[in-house]
């Protein structure tokens, strides 16, 4: 048989590995084969093998990482329709129970029952690898101006989710201002709105460049320095930033909002104390949108039902977002190319940290601040 390299996580093996997997074969008429180009490394990626969460399939001992890849397609089974050899492409992550409805209905990112699985994450093989299989139903083609970008299409989508759910829920509030185009379900919703994005990390850095195209006043806070290349970038793309190193989550607010309406906090953090500090200093009719997944235990002391009165009477929502269906990931691709040809000036590619595949330890190894995003390039384009 076959083999080709992979990295991924060993079980009873603390850290990243370097292993063997069998070459894939198209075995359904549905399958589509494709040559791995780039993977990028997100904090869910660091975290799992810092903190050694491994969630490997039942009989394996080894889980091959990776969720966020592109690749080209280099053969279809005979049932594909949609792509051909030499496509450029991207694959969704989780895979559906088959059981609850919104995963009967393509909505994997919404299961009810919590028995998917995620190719790289949750007990399914990821694409740190040269060549994967996968069914023609969860691969998305990439348009050819932004194929060098498309590695950030995964997090993109998640950004996307975020947003529509929260255009979703705020079409409850059909007048924000006299405009009749700024409602939220309107293509030109984000018009006379303000947004707090908490974290200048990647998704963060995507969340500003959605929030942005869609004219949205976009304020940022982080506890970095001023000149940090992350701030840097933020700024490039007109967010304000906000120092949160020594203010609190009220004067945070107090900076981006001057007294008016914040229509929207997007946590992308994961910094418990700020993201549970932020919520009594929500606006009145507003949505806060938390997309970060804080790690270790914070306990802290609230006034309950002072929280709940002003939930109540403000008539506020807090909403979890996770994952992404395809529809997310299609949208992220058009949006890329909004996002990549307005900020095209900005200096992304010396924050990118590339790696070879057979360095992934090494990559896993170093989180260089200064690097926005790690990516294992299998292949170069
Ligand atoms: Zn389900
Ligand atoms: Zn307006």
């Amino acid at each position: 048989m076959k083999k080709q390299l992979a990295a991924g996580m060993v079980r009873g093996k603390t850290g990243i590995h370097l292993f063997e997997v069998p070459m894939p074969e198209i075995k359904q008429p549905d399958e589509v084969l494709i040559r791995v180009k780039e993977v990028g490394l997100d904090g869910t990626d660091f975290n799992a093998i810092r903190f050694n969460l491994q969630d490997i399939g039942e009989g394996r001992d080894e889980m091959v990482m990776g969720h966020e890849a592109v690749g080209v397609v280099e053969a279809t089974g005979p049932g594909v329709k949609s792509f051909k050899p030499g496509d450029p492409v991207t694959i969704t992550v989780r895979r559906g129970c088959d059981i609850c409805h919104p995963c009967l209905h393509n909505m994997s990112d919404m299961c009810m029952t919590g028995l998917y699985r995620e190719r790289g994450l949750h007990r399914l093989d990821g694409s740190l690898t040269r060549f994967v299989i996968e069914r023609e139903q969860y691969v998305i083609k990439v348009p050819a101006e932004v194929v060098k970008w498309a590695v950030f299409s995964e997090p993109l989508s998640i950004v996307e989710k975020g947003v529509e759910q929260i255009r979703i829920i705020q079409s409850r509030l059909p007048w924000t201002c006299d405009h009749p185009e700024h409602t939220f379900l309107s293509p030109r919703w984000g018009g006379c709105k303000t947004a707090l994005v908490v974290g200048a990390g990647p998704l963060g850095l995507l969340a500003i460049a959605l929030l942005t195209i869609s004219d949205i006043k976009v304020f940022v806070a982080d506890i970095l320095p001023e000149d940090h290349p992350r701030v840097r970038l933020a700024k490039g793309m007109d967010a304000t930033y906000i120092d949160a190193r020594s203010i609190s989550p009220k004067e945070i607010v107090a900076d981006c909002c001057l007294n008016a309406n914040l229509d929207i906090i997007f946590e992308a953090s994961g910094a418990a104390a700020t993201a549970v500090g932020l919520i009594p200093h929500m606006s009145r009719s507003s949505i806060y949108v938390m997309t970060g997944i804080p790690r270790e235990e914070l306990m802290i002391q609230i006034d309950a039902a002072r929280l709940v009165r002003q939930i109540v009477r403000f008539n506020q929502v807090i909403v979890g977002s996770i994952n992404s269906n395809r529809t997310h990931f299609e949208r992220a691709l058009q949006d890329l190319k909004q996002i990549t040809s307005r900020f095209s000036s900005l200096p992304v590619a010396p924050v990118i940290h590339r790696w070879k595949l057979e360095d992934s330890e090494r990559a896993f190894a170093t989180q260089d601040p200064a690097h926005i995003k790690t990516v294992i390039e299998v292949e170069p384009w």
